[in-house]
């Protein structure tokens, strides 16, 4: 039996069979659905997307699969060389991961290094936000300040080299004015808190954050594993706010394949290069560096570049804002947009308890998120089918009493 993800086995709704998908549909045995959060914000070029199955098939037939300890393929080798061109900032260092949970681990191992191996042992603590959400494994879970994700270390009680803050200037330049000396980096979902509740914070908050990094020594992680390729409407929030070191994943690969990408800058990466084999990254998944998962980013990247994706996402938020304007109904906190992602917040956990059925009966496919109902749509949705998917979010709304 599969043993489900975020999952009560006793009590959860039974799931549907997918059986195929198309554009943004996803097939079940009854109908179709429109797939209104990309299974879980990754599928940005919709299901099947015929250059998509071409560059993993035609990958396929070459190699599947080769290890990237001592040996090279060239979809790994493209993709970085790509990535160099493609990323902002000077985030020419390429560390190869199967999933962004691994990725955020990499980041956080590589951070740590980072100070060991410049002789700054007293900097062990991480700083990250409340309500963050970075992965699931143990590192990653320990800078997630997201209770529903850390119940087990609550319950264990762990002592943590990690604190939270809220997504306010003052509270940031407090941290940093009582704990720089211990501070070893500073990690952040830029912009768009995702499975944390879906929360917006501003700009300004990360400026803030990248000048108080530099003036006290500080690594500033970016896990855009959610928020790349244009969550937030920008293409990535490194293209603004410069951070030390960059986790790619989800829609890296337009959700064909797990996989990730950590990028480092120049400071990062040679604090690690020398002749000394202490100071090497002791790290290496086996799927790192995949061909087919490379493959399938860079034709991802490929079709995000050739096919204007930022005008579609802006297209994408022109529409939700238009359709959610001035929205409202008794137990609707807040309504939101930023970029792609449309926000319905209601006051309560149970208040969006009906929406998954409502949301089938209505032919689309979702999975309400704390209090919240949302959209982030693969960016290929038409018109006419997302006004569905905010018709469908607007009359559950008002069905909540
Ligand atoms: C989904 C997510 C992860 C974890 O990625 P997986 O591929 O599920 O391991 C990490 N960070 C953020 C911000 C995410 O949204």
């Amino acid at each position: 039996m599969i043993w489900r993800p975020y999952a009560q086995m006793k009590t959860m709704a039974p799931p549907y069979m997918i059986t195929g998908g198309h554009g943004v549909y996803l097939e079940t045995p009854e109908k179709d659905l429109i797939d209104s959060i990309s299974s879980w914000w990754c599928v940005i070029h919709g299901y099947q997307h015929p250059e998509m199955v071409e560059a993993i098939r035609s990958q396929a037939e070459k190699l599947t699969h080769a290890i990237l300890a001592g040996t090279s393929n060239e979809p790994a080798v493209k993709l970085s060389e790509k990535l160099t061109e493609w990323l902002p900032g000077g985030l020419k260092y390429h560390f190869y991961s199967d999933s962004g949970s691994t990725g955020v681990e990499v980041a956080l191992k590589m951070a740590l290094q980072y100070s060991v191996n410049r002789g700054e042992r007293d900097r062990r603590m991480m700083l990250s936000l409340k309500d963050a959400y970075h992965g699931d494994t143990f590192g990653a879970m320990e800078v997630g300040g997201s209770p529903d994700y850390r119940r087990l270390l609550n319950h264990r009680s762990m002592r943590l080299n990690v604190e939270h803050i809220p997504t306010t200037i003052p509270a940031l330049e407090e941290a940093f004015y009582r704990l720089h000396g211990q501070l070893n980096s500073f990690i952040v979902e830029p912009l768009l808190q995702g499975a944390g509740g879906l929360k917006f914070y501003d700009i300004e908050f990360l400026r803030r954050a990248r000048q108080l990094c530099d003036e006290f020594g500080v690594l500033l992680i970016f896990d855009e594993v959610a928020t790349g390729m244009g969550r937030t409407g920008y293409r990535y929030v490194s293209d603004e706010v410069a951070p030390d070191i960059l986790v790619l994943g989800k829609a890296l690969t337009g959700g064909c394949i797990g996989h990730s990408v950590t990028a480092a800058n120049e400071k990062v990466f040679m604090a690690f290069y020398g002749d000394d084999p202490e100071l090497a990254f002791m790290h290496g998944p086996t799927f790192g560096g995949n061909p087919m998962a490379c493959a399938a980013a860079l034709k991802s990247i490929e079709l995000f570049e050739r096919d204007d994706y930022m005008s579609k996402i802006r297209k994408i938020e022109e529409i939700e804002r238009r359709e959610l304007k001035g929205f409202a109904a008794p137990k609707v906190r807040d309504v939101r947009v930023l970029g792609p992602t449309a926000v319905i917040e209601f006051e309560d956990r149970k208040d969006v308890l009906g929406y998954r059925q409502f949301a089938y009966d209505h032919g689309v496919h979702t999975r309400p998120l704390g209090n919240c109902i949302y959209t982030m749509p693969p960016y290929i949705i038409s018109e006419s089918e997302l006004t569905h998917v905010l018709d469908t979010m607007k009359e559950y709304a008002e069905t909540v009493r």
